[in-house]
């Protein structure tokens, strides 16, 4: 491991002070993928500056949602009555994604920030990763990619997004919070990560030094009727090869007066396509609603060697999720 400074900071702006002075510093919350990626030499920063005393861990509804504090550990979200109450699908994300004692050392902003489980990419023996280091290939794409991208991919990358609670954020359309040297901002959850184009390397749109302060859950009227399917090659501690978060408002009469869906396990990020959520809009929950929106959702899914069965698998899923959300 390459040595590296240890910064402690109490206060936002001390952190982000302690970041912005050293070049190739990092933030430092649970620890739990940034850890394992300096053991193995793919991270190498100079400084951690560790934001564990800075005050960001409480749970409170805010303007009709609620607002979570980025330094709010997972199990504490997933367990917490009003997120139980409002938002079970982000408890079910969070609980179907690693192991309990990763879960109660995990941090909500850090949930956002972790970085791929490609195989090439944990293992610097293997020399072509453009996401470990830009401009040396991709050993994927004629690799082994049975857990790769089957939407939205590049010439340069081909990695999945490895978060289950990130798929729920999608569908729940949660805001960001960030503070850096200018000041604060917000970040759309759908804006938050990136597809891999030519910068694969770069996973967010924070700028350099900016803090995730808190993650807003707008208002909805999702919680009756939500799910969040993952199927996974084991039923516990593993990522997942597809997740569906399937979000649905019924009238009476079974009419779909409004639905979110968001995708893991295929894409760069979490998958949404609002067209897919629009042409449901009126109609009625049926299986064969469903299916069509599956196939808005998976169109123009490019499959590699090892992962073809993801794109029927998905699609199965998606109709799965919506009907058991629909139960
Ligand atoms: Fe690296 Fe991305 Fe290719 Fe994996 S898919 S080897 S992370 S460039």
């Amino acid at each position: 491991m390459k040595a590296f400074t240890y910064t402690r900071a109490e206060t936002e702006q001390e952190a982000i002070a302690a970041i912005v002075k050293m070049p190739q510093s990092v933030y430092l919350g649970g620890g739990t993928n940034l850890i394992d990626l300096m053991k193995m030499a793919v991270a190498l920063p100079s400084q951690l500056v560790d934001i564990n005393p800075v005050p960001l861990n409480t749970i409170e509804e805010h303007d009709g949602g609620l607002r979570i504090g980025a330094m709010v550990r997972n199990s504490d979200a997933a367990n917490h009555p009003l997120v139980r109450q409002h938002y079970p699908i982000l408890a079910q994300a969070i609980l179907a994604g690693a192991s309990p004692q990763l879960r109660n050392m995990a941090t909500m902003g850090g949930n956002l920030m972790q970085r791929t489980r490609c195989y090439y990419f944990y293992d610097p023996t293997y020399k072509e990763c453009n996401k470990r280091t830009p401009g040396s290939g991709c050993a994927a794409k004629d690799g082994i990619n049975r857990i790769h991208a089957i939407l939205g991919a590049s010439e340069q990358c081909i990695a999945t997004h490895p978060s289950d609670m990130c798929v729920a954020l999608a569908a729940l359309q949660a805001v960001v919070h960030v503070r850096g040297q200018r000041g604060e901002r917000t970040i759309p959850f759908a804006d938050f990560h990136r597809l891999p184009g030519n910068t694969p390397q770069i996973d967010t749109n924070l700028q350099p030094g900016e803090l995730i302060t808190a993650i807003d859950l707008p208002a909805n009227n999702f919680a009756a009727r939500s799910y969040y399917l993952k199927t996974r090659d084991r039923n516990s501690y593993a990522f997942a090869l597809v997740s569906v978060a399937a979000l649905l408002d019924l009238d009476s009469s079974g009419k779909i007066r409004d639905v979110r869906m968001a995708l893991g396990g295929v894409a760069h990020k979490p998958w949404r396509i609002p067209e897919a959520e629009r042409q449901m809009a009126g109609k009625n929950a049926s299986e064969d609603v469903y299916r069509r929106a599956a196939a808005v959702l998976l169109q123009g899914a490019k499959p590699y060697s090892g992962n073809a069965f993801k794109v029927e698998l998905a699609r199965k899923s998606i109709v799965r999720a919506l009907t058991k959300a629909a139960a």
